[in-house]
């Protein structure tokens, strides 16, 4: 499949997930790498997966980064014994932005080429859906509809999605929880003829596009961190929950950039950091803590991961996942005494040890962090060794979390953006949590048929 079908599709035809043909080596690029910019650098790594012309690649990158409020981009900033790599200069002041903003623009441009539109429709708690109206507002061939659930989403973040007011963007407000959308979401995917009518597509976690604009970070600041404290290998440090943040990290490290260790964190919902302790991947039930977007128990980019664990047998990797759909548990074969995978180190952070770490940097380095960045922070600090560096991935700002940092430092964090949001119009759509409710709507505000 080429890269424009993968990302418009997001899923392969049988529920699985696509991966690159081949992972290209350009360890003999690096040291020339080392001396560009972000955008040059996202450059030479896009075109290495992706068959556009290289002008519009260029023009494409350019406007995904135009939002960013970074000149750098994404910073990674000396604080204490750690340095902090900040991802969340976005337009919603979190990571995700990075990727959609990317699909976003691949999207247009695949759309335009082929003249089709696109609607979009999405269920969110939070995060994702935020950041996914911000990378598709405003552009011509592409409608996006986001349900959530009615009054159970954090205020702010629910204003940063009904505030945007573009014509091509709809939310919906489910009278029901986040998994009565997500079920209507699914149901309305399954019905074929309603998908080709509409056009329907997805932005989820999964697609290739969102995984690829991520490993950009991961050579930008492990380049920068070697060449300023002159060390031959940097390790990184990554709060996680659906595995799709930290899986760049992995195709970097399979890249050739020198990776000492690729360290795993996860809040108390820790299926991925017992994975990579014991072996033994096994569903337990979800927790609501202080870093709510990594609330999760499946991780949907893992089955990728596990593709290379397991040699690259798809035969082994789909009778694997078979029987984790029937028992909700799996293991993999693990050496005695050996690591599950050298590269990798886990950990989780604790609630106490989240608020800890935030009152903590901020007292001895005056540095505010939010409590997802916590989380790997807090990770890192047992991980660390003298001669690599640690680089932990900051995933939001501190102020989209502000109650996790008042009760950790008595502080309120504010940011411009978000008190700007709070009273700012918004538009939003009421419905009861039905699917019939949902269509009808799509069906009137999305008149034109796709082609
Ligand atoms: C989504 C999210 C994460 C987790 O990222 P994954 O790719 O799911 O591992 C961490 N922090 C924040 C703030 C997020 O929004």
């Amino acid at each position: 499949m080429g890269f424009r079908d993968a990302v418009m599709t997001g899923l392969a035809p049988d529920g699985g997930l696509l991966i690159p043909e081949r992972i290209p080596d350009v360890r003999d690029r690096l040291a020339e790498w080392s001396k560009l910019s972000y955008q040059d650098i996202t450059f030479e790594i896009l075109r290495l997966f992706v068959d556009f012309p290289e002008n519009d690649l260029r023009k494409l990158i350019e406007r995904s980064y135009a939002p960013f409020r970074h000149p750098e981009i994404a910073p990674a900033i000396p604080v204490g014994p750690v340095q902090i790599l900040e991802l969340f200069h976005g337009p919603t002041l979190a990571f995700k932005d990075i990727a959609l903003q990317f699909l976003g623009h691949f999207f247009e441009y695949i759309l335009e080429e082929r003249k089709q539109h696109v609607n979009i429709l999405a269920a969110t708690s939070g995060d994702t859906g935020s950041a996914a109206i911000h990378g598709v507002r405003g552009k011509e061939r592409i409608r996006i509809f986001v349900m959530h659930p009615k009054g159970r989403i954090a205020p702010l973040q629910e204003k940063q999605m009904t505030s945007v007011l573009d014509p091509n963007v709809f939310n919906l407000a489910i009278r029901g929880t986040f998994d009565d959308c997500q079920k209507i979401m699914k149901s309305m995917f399954r019905d074929l003829e309603f998908k080709e009518r509409h056009g329907l597509g997805a932005v989820n976690s999964v697609n290739w596009a969102r995984v690829l604009a991520q490993i950009v970070y991961y050579f930008s600041a492990g380049l920068y961190v070697m060449n300023s404290c002159k060390a031959p290998r940097v390790r990184f440090a990554v709060p996680t929950g659906n595995f799709g943040d930290i899986l760049a990290g992995y195709y970097a490290y399979r890249m050739g950039l020198p990776i000492g260790k690729l360290v795993l964190a996860t809040n108390e919902n820790d299926i991925l950091s017992r994975f990579f302790n014991t072996g033994d991947y096994r569903i337990g039930t979800v927790e609501h803590t202080l870093s709510p977007s990594m609330d999760i128990q499946v991780a949907s980019n893992f089955e990728r991961y596990l593709y290379y664990r397991l040699n690259e047998d798809p035969r082994v990797l789909r009778e694997l996942l078979e029987d984790f759909e029937q028992s909700g548990a799996l293991s993999v074969p693990v050496q005695h005494g050996e690591p599950v995978d050298s590269v990798f180190q886990a950990g989780v952070g604790d609630r106490e040890q989240i608020l800890a770490t935030i009152r903590t940097y901020q007292e001895r380095y005056g540095y505010l962090m939010d409590p997802h960045t916590a989380v790997g922070v807090s990770v890192a600090e047992r991980h660390r060794v003298d001669d690599e560096p640690m680089i932990c991935l900051a995933t939001a700002h501190p102020a989209k979390f502000s109650g996790a940092i008042r009760e950790a430092t008595g502080q309120e964090p504010h940011h411009d953006i978000l008190d700007k949001v709070i009273n700012a119009p918004t538009r939003v759509e009421t419905l009861p949590a039905d699917e019939n409710a949902v269509r009808d709507f799509v069906d009137l505000h999305s008149p034109s048929p796709a082609t």
